[in-house]
């Protein structure tokens, strides 16, 4: 029904080059990891697994480490391939009764990635509002695991969450975890699980703004439901020792004011990180774009986040998704 609007040259990446990248992707074969980074086709593989650089090759100088170049960071997707929701923006499969979860994959998952050689992992999932638990105790699992045998690999000088202790030696880098999470239905029992299982980041996405929520999301999202999830982890997990962070994509018809009073109400539950990223059509049955945002303008809002309403960090670009270069962001904005 309406107009198709051609996508803009910025929205093209380059191509992945960097030996960090090259490394990444052969060992994910042999370790039989599922990324979404590969599974999307996402364009940032090669910044994302490079660590940013396109050049670095493990020997970094110490200014560029302060800068947290050469952190590698990677997307992988447990409790399955298939949702029990149907969010119109999203391409992931849909189904009311998905395959049942992998009991051994807290085991696979945290060796995998241990092995991997990755400085930054995030997790995420699709819903599985069939579970009981809706997997939140699946995802604990598989956070416990991997935060303990990556322990056990590497010397880490206090065990203190990298928010406590922001220095980081030579290799003696540990491997920082970010869940990205569903709802759970807004259950603070749920929340709660996931929260309190050794997470350096929870992010929990609000996709879009208040008014267009319930055009673009599932019917059992909601925006203040998303908002009350981040302020509950902020209640159970002390609120420095976890950091909070959410992604709103743009060009979906949403007004400047409609984002400024999201982030507004983002600050109001403490809310650390939020990133921005261009809505991309993934199929002609799923929402058309109604706006290709300049990356000038993806730039304003960054300073916008940052400075006028206090964000700890904000990415913000065409090409940006929630977990876009998300250690190297870590890692220059959490030194103090
Ligand atoms: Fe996609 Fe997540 Fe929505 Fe499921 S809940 S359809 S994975 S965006
Ligand atoms: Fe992977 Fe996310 Fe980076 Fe894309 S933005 S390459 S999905 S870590």
């Amino acid at each position: 029904s309406s107009k198709i609007i051609p996508k803009p040259k910025w929205l093209k990446a380059a191509p992945a080059t960097s030996p960090k990248y090259h490394e990444l992707r052969n060992t994910v074969r042999e370790l039989g990891l599922a990324t979404v980074c590969e599974e999307a086709r996402c364009p940032n593989i090669g910044d994302c697994w490079g660590g940013g650089t396109g050049s670095h090759n493990g020997e970094l100088t110490p200014e560029e480490k302060e800068l947290g170049i050469g952190t590698a960071t990677a997307t992988i997707m447990i409790m399955g391939d298939t949702c029990t929701r149907g969010c119109s923006f999203c391409a992931v499969k849909t189904s009311r009764a998905p395959p049942p979860l992998d009991i051994e994959e807290p085991n696979k998952v945290a060796e995998a990635v241990t092995k991997w050689g990755l400085d930054y992992v995030v997790l995420t999932s699709v819903d599985r509002d069939d579970l009981e638990d809706q997997g939140a105790g699946h995802f604990r699992r598989v956070v416990q695991r991997l935060k303990e045998l990556n322990a056990g690999k590497i010397d880490i000088e206090d065990g203190n969450s990298i928010n406590g202790n922001n220095s980081i030696e030579g290799d003696n880098k540990k491997l920082i975890v970010e869940a990205l999470t569903p709802d759970f239905r807004g259950d603070k029992d749920l929340i709660s699980l996931v929260a309190t299982c050794g997470l350096d980041v929870y992010a929990h996405n609000i996709e879009t703004v208040e008014r267009l929520t319930p055009r673009v999301r599932d019917r059992r999202a909601g925006y203040t439901q998303s908002l009350d999830v981040l302020s509950h982890v902020k209640d159970v997990a002390n609120n420095n020792a976890i950091l909070t962070k959410t992604s709103i994509m743009l060009g979906l018809g949403e007004t400047d004011d409609e984002i400024r009073t999201a982030l507004n109400d983002l600050r109001s539950v403490d809310v650390d990180v939020v990133t921005f990223g261009q809505y991309l059509q993934p199929t002609k049955r799923h929402l058309p774009v109604k706006e290709y945002i300049t990356p000038e303008k993806f730039e304003e809002w960054r300073v916008c986040a940052e400075e006028e309403f206090g964000f700890k960090y904000c990415a913000s670009g065409p090409l940006v998704r929630s977990s876009y270069k998300a250690g190297e962001f870590f890692l220059k904005n959490m030194r103090e």
